[in-house]
């Protein structure tokens, strides 16, 4: 049985003190909830939001990792550094890494690897644009973004990763896929990965939405069969819209 599954992605928003504040709000509200609750703040703030949140139910996660253990990697941050700071979920390709930072399907790969090597819950993003899936290409591209992420990703690791299918076109433009459209991504997905490590793995995966989620559509799309969730940016940052959305589950 799969548990739903609600992660907020604050982007370069929120400073410590502001997403400190912020989780302070909102874990006490989320404190019954039965959904398993994530924020991920930049960086700078995952310090002063993990200590906010020690000894709540909501989830500390990190909107990035680099490639690499240590070295000379300037403004990069390593795994050992998130773990620190008591990161447990990692996101990665997200299409804003993708298209502005230029993060290929091979560096994502790599990424996925180490932080699961290094016991990191992952969050993989894959999506496509819009004149890819105007082209006929959705699920070609989606798919494609999704066995080349999870390349060499052993089945007894599976437990450990969550894809969240975020269509480009979706994200932060308030046009969100069609509760259908979603589905079906979703079920494409989940059969890829009954194909790649077999039908239990494909039966445990939870497959987040992400796309201008908003608390008046989130109970129509986490209703959908292979829904398990959402990875929520805009509506993550405010905490009534957040509050609802994971009691829309
Ligand atoms: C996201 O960035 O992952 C996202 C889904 O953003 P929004 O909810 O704002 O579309």
């Amino acid at each position: 049985m799969r548990n739903y599954y609600i992660a907020g992605n604050w982007k370069m928003n929120k400073t410590p003190s502001e997403g400190a504040a912020f989780v302070k709000e909102l874990a006490p509200k989320v404190a019954g909830a039965k959904v398993k609750v994530l924020v991920a703040p930049s960086f700078a703030a995952l310090q002063a939001v993990g200590d906010a949140l020690k000894g709540t139910n909501v989830l500390l996660g990190a909107q990035n990792m680099a490639a690499e253990e240590s070295g000379a990697h300037t403004g990069e941050v390593s795994p050992a550094m998130l773990k620190d700071l008591g990161v447990k979920v990692v996101i990665l390709g997200h299409s804003e890494r993708r298209a502005i930072y230029g993060e290929t399907d091979q560096l994502i790969n790599k990424k996925v690897k180490l932080a699961l090597a290094q016991g990191f819950e992952v969050i993989l993003c894959v999506g496509e644009t819009l004149p890819e899936r105007e082209s006929g290409k959705a699920v070609s591209v989606t798919l494609g973004q999704l066995s080349a992420g999870l390349k060499d990703v052993q089945a007894e690791e599976m437990k450990n990763i969550v894809i969240a299918y975020e269509p480009v076109w979706a994200i932060g433009t308030g046009k969100t896929a069609t509760p259908q459209d979603a589905d079906d991504m979703h079920k494409e997905i989940r059969q890829n990965i009954g194909s790649l490590y077999g039908p239990p793995a494909a039966e445990a995966v939870v497959i987040q939405y992400g796309g201008s989620v908003k608390p008046d559509n989130a109970k129509e799309l986490l209703s959908m069969p292979n829904i398990d969730g959402a990875l929520v940016g805009g509506a993550s940052l405010k905490v009534s819209d957040f509050e609802a959305i994971v009691k829309a589950v």
